[in-house]
Parts: C-alpha cells; structure tokens; sequence
C-alpha cells in the first residue's frame, strides 16, 4: 500500500478540504488505500443539522455516482435501503393533464431520488470506520501555500487558527472553493465562470392525509412552460422537494401573495392542491431565489502538492442531474490513477488535470443544453418523434444506438464521447431523412411522369 518511495512504501499524509459529499467520498478511496487522512469541514457535522443546509435537499444519484459508491462499499445500501427509484419524466400539462416519458425503456433503468443530507451523513459515519481517517468540522480554509503543502484553518466557533502540512492537498471545497482561489494565482491557470439568468427557489410537496405520497412516486415530476418549469423529486417521508427554476426578473415580479397564486393558477394550477396555498405562499416569501453557476478551470493541481475536484473543479447548472455524479466520478477515476501509478503523486496529479477537464467540459454544456430540453422540448412533437426513433434504434441495436440521455446516464462512456455519438447519430438520421426524401421524391417524379406524360 502506498507510494514507492526509495524503495520503501510510504503512507501519504493527505489533507481534504470540504466535508460535502465530494469530500467526505474522497477521504473514504484515500483512507481504503491506506493513506492517513484528514478531512477539514467549515460547517458543523452535518449528522448533527437537521435540516439540510442550502443547495438541494435531494438529487437524483445514477449510474456513475453509484459505480463510485460500490467501490467504497456503499451502492448497495443506497439503492436498496434509501433511494426512490424515478423511471421517467411525469409530464404535467397546463390542464393538468399528465404523460410519461420513460427514461430507458428497453432495459428499465431508473435513477434514483436521494437526500443529500442521508447520504452525505452516510459517508462521513463509514469514515469512522477507518483509523486512519480524522474529521474537523468548524474549520475554515482561509490561508495556504500549496507549493509547500501548508494550509491555515480558522475554528468557526473559538476564531483559533489551526496550521497543519500535508503531502497533498485535495481541495473538494465546493464552487466557491478557497483552494482553486489560491491556485488561480500560478501562470497559465484558465478560468470561466457564468451565471445564467434563471435561479431556482425550492418548494414542498408534503404527503397527504394518510402519510402517503399525493403523486405516483417513481417519476421526476416535470412541469415545463417554455421560458421557465418546476420539477419534483420523491423523498423518503412522501414528500417532494419541488424547485421552481425560472429568470430572477420572473421571482423579482412576483412579489405578492396576490401575483404569487395568479401565477400558479396560470401556469401551475394542478400544483396548488398538492402544495396547499398557505403552504406556497409561506415556503415562496421563506427565501429568495439562488444562482445557478457553471464553472470551467483547468489545471487542476499543483504539480505534485494539490489537486480541486467536484464543483471546485467543474461546477455545472443541476439540468442534466450530473454534478454530484461527475464528482464522484472524478473520485473513482483519481483512485484508478492511485492503483495505476502506485500512489507516485506527480504522474497521478499530472495525468488526472490533463485528461479529465474534456469530460467535464463537455458535461456542463450537456447540462446547459438540457435545461431547455426539460422547460420546452420535451413538450414539442419533434423531441417525441426523436425519442422514439432513438428508442427503436436502441431497442434494435443496443451497442451501436445508444441514446443521449442514456449514455450520460446509464453509462460511464466519457462525457465528451456521449456528444461525439450524439453527433454521429444526427448525421446518420439527417442523411436516412435525405435518402428518403430522394426515394420518395423520385417515386412521386416517376407516377407523375407515367401518368401524365408516359400516358400521352
Ligand atoms: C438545485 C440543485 C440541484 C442539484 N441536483 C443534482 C442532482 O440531481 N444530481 C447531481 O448529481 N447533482 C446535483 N446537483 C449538484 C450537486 O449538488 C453538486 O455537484 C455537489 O453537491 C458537489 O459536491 P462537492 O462536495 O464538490 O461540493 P459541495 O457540496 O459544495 O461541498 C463543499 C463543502 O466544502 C465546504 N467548504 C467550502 N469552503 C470551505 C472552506 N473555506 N474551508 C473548509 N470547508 C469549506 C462546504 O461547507 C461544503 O460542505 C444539484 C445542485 C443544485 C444547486
């Protein structure tokens, strides 16, 4: 175990800042592979905080989150004890009408609802069953030298700093990662960032009189209306968390009880009985709407001292339910490079930033496109008919076909591939609508010619 060092195996002394669920599973690869670990959180213990705290209270965990969750032994108690299967798009029409749009129906994978809290409370509880894993909550990253492997914490509750060395430095600290700050300072550090002009505000669905839940549980519950949508996820105790995404300027507007139930009887009318009016108005004027950011950097380390991963790295809009996953992924393909470099820092931090950025590129422009698939496509006769041609060619020939979605979400086929097979199947459909055209162009040429002029 560990890395080869003048001939002697040596356990690494790592320090990972962000106790989130990035962190949290990333201190679980190192701490299996022996290495000492110390995991610094600025908030408190979250299996100690009721509720959960700020970003979403569930997301849908699919196939590459729970790849990374089996290494550490974890996917099974997920999916079995915990998740809520969700098998497609619940579709709510204006009428409230609704209709099904099932995510795979060849195979009848699902992803599943989890709550952040649950799982991330789960992942810091496993860590206690390593000795060689040590938990810091209240402590916040507000100094470092990467190059020399030193950070600085400040205690939340005493103001003491804390001054601790290690031998790598991961920084899982979130979109607003202090350890990517420092690393924007080394030369030819790339960065971008966006914030799109929708935010998001989250509601609550509670379960109905009998303690059961008030919509068919197995579905993303999807109320598209073009320019903005609400969505619903199950949670374990028959509620759902509804999140409302829409531009700031559409929440900004609706600044009264009055307008706030105008616009749900407009756009939402099948929602209010669910959410019950003075529920609405209560949770709607609780909050106010929070940014959605998307981030691109690269690198991500610091020669062979520091490494961002998670949001830190590639924070991206929720639209295509990636950004815990693409998180866990980087943890699982970071212990690949652990085992395939014999824990040599330098090859493992080197070849992690120069491969895996085209991944997750290509996921936050996936996830970007998706939000207009979710608020307006998925509604448009042209997106049912590719769905179904998708799903016939797939049903057909499951290796060759692989839809979008599909391969984003039931596979771990890099991200960047996902777009070159998508891109490879529109050229395909494009030229078969060619060809056809041309056959049924030249038939129809041909009974005109016979009947009309052959005839004469
Ligand atoms: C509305 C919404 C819905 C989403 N839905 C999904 C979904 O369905 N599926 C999915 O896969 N993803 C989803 N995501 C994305 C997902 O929430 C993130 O990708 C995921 O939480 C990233 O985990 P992380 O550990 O990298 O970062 P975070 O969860 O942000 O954790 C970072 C941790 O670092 C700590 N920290 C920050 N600064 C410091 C510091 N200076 N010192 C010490 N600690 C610090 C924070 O307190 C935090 O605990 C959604 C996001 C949003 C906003």
């Amino acid at each position: 175990m560990a890395n080869l060092e003048n001939g002697t195996f040596k356990k690494l002394d790592v320090v990972v800042v962000g106790g989130g669920l990035v962190g949290s599973l990333e201190a679980l690869f190192l701490a299996k592979r022996g290495h000492r670990v110390r995991l610094y959180e600025y908030r408190e213990d979250i299996r100690n905080t009721p509720q959960a705290r700020g970003r979403s209270i569930n997301l849908a965990l699919s196939i590459r989150g729970r790849t990374a969750l089996r290494e550490v032994g974890l996917e099974d108690h997920m999916i079995n004890n915990h998740g809520i299967p969700m098998k497609g798009r619940n579709i709510h029409r204006i009428d409230g009408s609704t209709y099904i749009i099932p995510y795979d129906s060849r195979t009848k994978q699902c992803i599943y609802s989890v709550g952040r809290n649950y799982l991330n409370g789960l992942l810091l509880q496993e860590s206690e069953k390593y000795e060689n894993v040590e938990r810091f909550f209240n402590h916040k990253l507000i100094a470092s030298n990467l190059r020399k492997g030193f950070l600085s914490f400040q205690k939340t509750d005493t103001k003491e700093i804390v001054e601790v060395n290690a031998d790598l430095i991961i920084g899982a600290d979130g979109a607003f990662s202090a350890v990517r700050k420092e690393i924007m300072k080394q030369p030819l550090f790339d960065y971008n960032q966006k914030y799109i002009e929708h935010g998001y505000l989250e509601l609550c669905i509670p379960p109905d009189s009998n303690g059961g839940f008030q919509m068919p549980p197995n579905y993303l519950h999807i109320w598209p209306r073009g320019e903005f949508m609400m969505i619903a996820l199950p949670n374990q105790d028959c509620s759902w968390t509804v999140t409302l995404f829409m531009p700031f300027t559409h929440f900004k507007s609706l600044d009264s009880e009055d307008k706030l139930l105008k616009f749900f009887e407009k756009y939402f009318p099948d929602s209010i009985p669910l959410i019950g009016k003075q529920k609405l108005i209560a949770d709607y004027f609780a909050g106010s709407a929070s940014p959605l950011i998307a981030i691109k950097c690269r690198p991500y380390n610091v020669e062979d001292k520091a490494l961002i991963i998670g949001d830190a790295a590639h924070a991206v809009v929720p639209f295509y339910g990636q950004g815990m996953n693409a998180g866990f992924e980087d943890c699982t393909i970071l212990n690949q490079l652990f085992q395939k470099h014999h824990d040599d820092l330098a090859k493992i931090l080197k070849e992690f930033s120069d491969t895996r950025w085209e991944d997750t590129f290509a996921i936050s422009d996936l996830a970007m496109y998706n939000y207009i698939e979710m608020r307006d496509l998925v509604t448009r006769p042209s997106y049912l008919l590719r769905k179904a041609i998708d799903d016939v060619i797939f049903w057909l020939m499951p290796k060759v076909w692989i839809p979008l979605y599909n391969s984003v979400t039931f596979s771990t086929i890099p991200y960047t591939q996902c777009i070159k097979n998508r891109q490879w199947q529109d050229k395909v459909l494009n030229r078969s609508l060619l060809f056809l055209g041309t056959v049924t162009s030249a038939v129809g040429a041909f009974y005109v010619y016979k009947k009309f002029v052959g005839l004469s």
